[in-house]
């Protein structure tokens, strides 16, 4: 990918996004991370080690699905990449498991890291019981009353859950306990950030872990479509891991439509959206620079989702460049428009979506896509964590408009 254009710069800037926006104390921890991380990715030691576990502790490769009954009712050819059939439930295990190596060949005994929903939590816990490090979750004290199960799986897995009991007690308050939690420990201790976010490298080093996705889609689509590429990848953007990953070996493929699809909550313009890219603007967060919801001031503006992985203000920088530059494609659905998604692929393939990847099937309505295409959507999540929401919304769990 060195070639690519869609590459980071030596800086960690993607066109004007990007960078490391961090505290002066922080740097230290930063720079090691920067100086390092393409060695070590390198490395054959470390490629062996990843690779394996990938596939005989997550379960790789995911399998490449064709949907009938679902590509019938929308008149075109549509593959599910099935990282929902991952260990734990969705891709974020793919970046942790990464991570922890990383963190293993630098030296660091201790692993930290921040959770809104707490998926990320679990997917860091998990991987720090696999390797016996210590592990510390800072969550929201409001996000933990939320998300009582997760709290409970964390533990259960060895870690310890701390709650963050500043500000509005949620997501961005653990973030900032977890980069004190840094500053404090710069020697023995690695912060494992869970998406295509914060100061460079992270963008790069998650994307570069994630990528196994589409490297498997294009093997996969050779093998049923007679093509590695296929016409169109859609995938739902929180941070954007899971798109980054799905977009990574088609990024220099102009043929290739990428479609980024955000949560519009109740509507992109009802003031309880997480529609980043048409609604935020250049600005800092979490240590880059990206697009930004913000109001007048610069403050932050609390984005709204009902799903909770896609309930955030930014996006990473990555797709800040990908949407500026017209590489992708974003489109923005509601809550409501998600949950009729749930409804339609678990009834038309016996497969229960989480709710933020319902936002990526709920965008085949407005692709455009003909029974020439073949359209791969990025299946991120199963949607066991979202029981109780889809119990609690049931009436609106309808195939019909
Ligand atoms: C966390 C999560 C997301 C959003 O995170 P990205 O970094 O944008 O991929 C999407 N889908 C599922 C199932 C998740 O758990």
């Amino acid at each position: 990918m060195a070639t690519s254009a869609f590459a980071p710069n030596a800086r960690g800037y993607y066109g004007q996004f990007g960078g490391a926006f961090i505290p002066e104390m922080l740097y230290p921890n930063v720079e090691e991370l920067r100086t390092q991380y393409l060695d070590i990715l390198a490395d054959p030691s470390f490629q062996q080690e990843y690779q394996q576990l990938l596939r005989d502790y997550v379960g790789r490769p995911t399998p490449l699905f064709e949907a009938k009954r679902l590509s019938a009712k929308y008149n075109t050819r549509i593959y599910l990449k099935r990282e929902d059939l991952c260990h734990t439930g969705a891709h974020k295990v793919n970046n942790t498991v990464g991570q922890i190596l990383l963190a293993q060949r630098l030296g660091k005994k201790r692993i930290i890291a921040e959770t809104g929903a707490g998926q990320h939590g679990v997917a860091t816990a998990t991987v720090c019981a696999l390797m016996g490090l210590e592990c510390i979750v800072y969550m929201g004290e409001i996000d933990m009353e939320r998300q009582k199960p997760n709290v409970y799986r964390m533990r259960l897995l060895g870690a310890e859950v701390r709650p963050a009991t500043s500000g509005s007690k949620t997501l961005k308050d653990a973030t900032n306990e977890a980069i004190r939690d840094w500053i404090s420990n710069p020697v023995d201790t690695h912060y494992i950030i869970g998406s295509v976010v914060g100061p460079h490298p992270y963008p790069d080093l998650v994307a570069r872990l994630q990528a196994v996705i589409s490297e498997e889609m294009r093997k996969q689509l050779l093998e049923k479509t007679d093509s590695e590429l296929p016409t169109h990848v859609v995938a739902c953007v929180g941070g954007g891991s899971n798109a980054a990953g799905a977009f990574y070996h088609f990024l220099d493929e102009p043929t290739v439509q990428l479609v980024a699809v955000e949560a519009a909550g109740h509507g992109v313009h009802s003031g309880h959206s997480a529609a980043t890219s048409v609604l935020g603007k250049p600005g800092i967060i979490h240590g880059s620079r990206t697009l930004l919801m913000q109001d007048e001031d610069g403050q932050i503006t609390e984005p709204y989702s009902l799903s909770a992985g896609l309930d955030y203000p930014g996006i990473g920088p990555l797709h800040a460049y990908l949407g500026d530059s017209g590489r992708a494609r974003f489109i923005a659905i509601t809550d409501d428009d998600a949950l009729r998604a749930v409804a339609e692929l678990s009834r038309l393939e016996g497969i229960i979506p989480a709710l933020e990847t319902a936002h990526a099937l709920a965008a085949l309505d407005q692709l455009g896509a003909g029974p020439d295409d073949v359209v791969v959507i990025n299946l991120s999540g199963r949607g066991d964590k979202d029981l109780e929401t889809y119990l609690k919304y049931a009436e609106k769990l309808t195939t019909s408009k």
